[in-house]
């Protein structure tokens, strides 16, 4: 059966989530005034923050933290590490993060020429883990809504990949059939072993050439070499 749809995860897949979290993340250092506080350079705020927030995602796929507990604990414990405890702080900084970052527009390298050559070709759905409000907000400041027929958030979806009832629930949402469809991510648990579980072909674009026991379909470097494959 020939391929018509092309399921896409968003961040790192297509927005550039490391580089956009990054300018916001210094700016908020400065706003803060984060170097009177004790913490000397934003880069080193950064790789602490980074560090617990990775740890605070993984309670929040497990169900063990919610999503306003999530947002305000991985800034609320980055500060603690560096000596300050402040709830206050924690809060306002966790609010100014998740309101601004979205907005921001950096992309990952080859993201539109690969969808602006790939639309006449296939009908194209976003699967993502993030959150609603936030996740519509980058596609469109970013200029991604235009080339998109579905976008499934895993709060809508009420499953997050890679749980088949997210991928399910797209396919559904899409009027696609598991045949005749794609998934195309960044993430191996999340993006490639969900699409592989459920049978789904699966493009693995493996940016930091990570080695690893999967069988994926097809596997790319760069977004590039995906037009290679589907056109
Ligand atoms: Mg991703």
């Amino acid at each position: 059966m020939t391929i018509k749809h092309l399921f896409f995860d968003l961040d790192r897949t297509l927005w550039d989530f490391d580089k956009n979290s990054f300018e916001e993340l210094s700016y908020l250092y400065n706003k803060h005034r984060l170097h009177e506080k004790g913490i000397s350079l934003p880069e080193e705020f950064i790789k602490i923050y980074k560090q617990i927030n990775e740890k605070c995602w993984e309670q929040y796929r497990e169900n063990l933290l919610s999503k306003d507990d999530l947002r305000v604990k991985r800034f609320y414990d980055t500060f603690l590490y560096f000596g300050i405890e402040s709830e206050s702080l924690s809060k306002q900084f966790g609010d100014d993060y998740v309101m601004n970052s979205p907005t921001r527009t950096c992309l990952i390298d080859g993201t539109i020429d690969l969808l602006e050559k790939l639309k006449p070709h296939y009908e194209m759905h976003i699967i993502t883990n993030g959150f609603e409000e936030v996740q519509h907000i980058k596609l469109r400041n970013s200029n991604l809504s235009k080339y998109f027929t579905v976008v499934v958030t895993s709060e809508a979806a009420g499953a997050k990949k890679p749980s088949p009832i997210a991928f399910e629930y797209a396919l559904e949402k899409a009027g696609a059939n598991l045949e005749e469809s794609i998934m195309i991510g960044d993430d191996l648990n999340t993006d490639i072993k969900g699409a592989i579980d459920l049978g789904m072909k699966a493009i693995y674009f493996n940016y930091h050439s990570i080695k690893h026991n999967y069988f994926p379909w097809k596997e790319v470097k760069y977004l590039s070499e995906i037009e290679n494959i589907l056109l």
